[in-house]
């Protein structure tokens, strides 16, 4: 007799195997990486429900464990695990919309950018967006994923209710209506106190942005950068290591006509930085002089569109990240050591590093609980070595007050998310009560969701 018929002729409830077939569930084999493949390929199986029963088989039935994934753009350990990682890509309509209140119940698997033309056709778009638009809802609100503007929360911040299966397999809501004091718990819930199937989200009116790109000296721009935070809807800016230059970007509402936006450069901008790199990287007087030639011959942009299509833009060069959201007060200072330890010792790293402002909310392990934070990001090239983010880089942040990006490298522990997160404990308990048996917990929730 198998270990499944065994527990069976015992009364007991068997795991399934992730391999194990189910009705109205696909699986197939995995060697799951993430995105940037910063994270080894995974044995456990890839798994894709078609409905909420199917989910809750899984969650309850498979052995090893069971982790939700978006599309795998997070560099933490969240998704890795030993069972089934569990896809919702069938959980991808619109759903319930409200136009009045300007809401809707949007499929949880559903990708950003599929969902904006969709929301657009009713008059509405989400507030803001990121670099990028390639994320599942799910995925990217679990990790308090965030664009930039003074004024702007992160997307985490805009849901209103979520539909969840819990870690016990039983079906949840959580919103204005059912258990409302759980909202900013659910808001940023890193995949932990259930799988999310749908999200309520808060939009705005459709709207068109004028979007303007300049380059400018990198001093300046750090002296002007508190104003352009004020002045405009978003603006943020890239440092261009050994440069001295900085490539800023404003987004703000507007009317005018469109103005068509040219083939989009970043990817060949980056790969002009690496060669620059490669060719020059020992010789950095040379490499700044050729930065700054090339530069100034760069094309600024000055155009007009649909807030979706012009806030975020494809990455097809694959790199690592560390992100840190700063005290506004201490944000340009930090981003300012971490050019000048780079520009010393660091000469490999080319991508320029990022620096964005974002609002203020209210969820529980959003990291701008607190007040307004000033997001600074560090890039390598994927096939270079990062180990140095977390040996000089992270302690320039930690000593500055800095409170990681979910889903970005970093080495805080549950000591350290304890010490900059007031709520980490009720989270932490609440997770407990949904998921008594960490049936969602991997080793990386493990240590940091484990016993005080
Ligand atoms: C090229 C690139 C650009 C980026 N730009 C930005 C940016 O501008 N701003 C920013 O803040 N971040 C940015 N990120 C980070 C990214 O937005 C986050 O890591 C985000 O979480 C990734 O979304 P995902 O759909 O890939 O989710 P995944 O990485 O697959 O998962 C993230 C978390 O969500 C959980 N999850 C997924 N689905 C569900 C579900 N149905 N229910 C419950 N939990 C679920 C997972 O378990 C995990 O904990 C970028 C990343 C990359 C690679």
């Amino acid at each position: 007799m198998d270990r499944r018929s065994l527990l069976a002729a015992m009364g007991a409830t068997a795991l399934m195997p992730a391999q194990a077939k189910q009705k109205n569930v696909s699986a197939h084999a995995t060697g799951w990486q993430n995105w940037s493949k910063s994270l080894p390929p995974q044995k456990a199986q890839i798994v894709v429900p078609d409905d909420a029963a199917a989910l809750a088989d899984i969650i309850r039935q498979t052995e090893g464990g069971v982790r939700p994934v978006g599309s795998g753009h997070s560099w933490t350990g969240l998704v890795p695990c030993d069972g089934a990682i569990v896809k919702l890509d069938k959980f991808n309509a619109v759903g319930e919309v409200n136009v009045a209140a300007q809401t809707a119940w949007l499929g949880a698997g559903a990708r950003l950018k599929d969902l904006s033309p969709q929301l657009a056709e009713k008059g509405l778009a989400f507030r803001n967006l990121g670099d990028i638009d390639v994320q599942s809802l799910a995925g990217a609100t679990s990790t308090a994923t965030h664009g930039t503007g003074r004024a702007l929360p992160c997307l985490a911040a805009e849901i209103r209710g979520v539909r969840l299966i819990n870690g016990a397999g039983e079906a949840m809501e959580i919103s204005a209506q059912e258990n409302p004091d759980l909202l900013p718990a659910a808001q940023v819930g890193l995949g932990a106190l259930g799988i999310l199937t749908e999200i309520q989200m808060q939009l705005v009116d459709r709207h068109k942005l004028h979007r303007r790109v300049w380059f400018a000296p990198y001093d300046k721009v750090l002296a002007d950068a508190q104003q352009l935070f004020a002045d405009n809807r978003n603006f943020e800016f890239f440092y261009l290591p050994f440069s001295g230059m900085a490539m800023c970007i404003t987004h703000n509402i507007t009317d005018a006509q469109d103005m068509p936006r040219a083939h989009d450069e970043s990817d060949d901008g980056v790969m002009q930085l690496k060669a620059l790199r490669d060719w020059l990287g020992w010789f950095p007087y040379l490499r700044k002089k050729l930065l700054a030639a090339a530069i100034a011959g760069a094309p600024e942009e000055d155009v007009v569109g649909e807030s979706w299509q012009l806030l975020s833009s494809a990455r097809n060069v694959h790199f690592n990240e560390m992100e840190f959201h700063l005290p506004v007060s201490e944000g340009l200072d930090a981003l300012e050591e971490v050019r000048a330890h780079i520009e010393k010792n660091r000469s490999a790293v080319f991508f320029p590093f990022e620096c964005r402002m974002v609002a203020p909310d209210t969820a529980w392990l959003s990291p701008f609980n607190d007040g307004p934070r000033m997001s600074v990001a560090v890039h390598t090239h994927a096939p270079d070595q990062y180990e140095f983010l977390f040996t000089e880089i992270e302690p320039i942040f930690r000593r500055r007050g800095g409170r990681p990006h979910w889903g970005k490298l970093n080495r805080f522990d549950a000591t350290d998310m304890r010490a900059v997160y007031p709520q980490f404990e009720a989270f932490a308990k609440l997770r407990a009560q949904l998921d008594p048996a960490g049936r969602l917990l991997n080793p990386y929730l493990r240590d940091l969701f484990g016993p005080a």
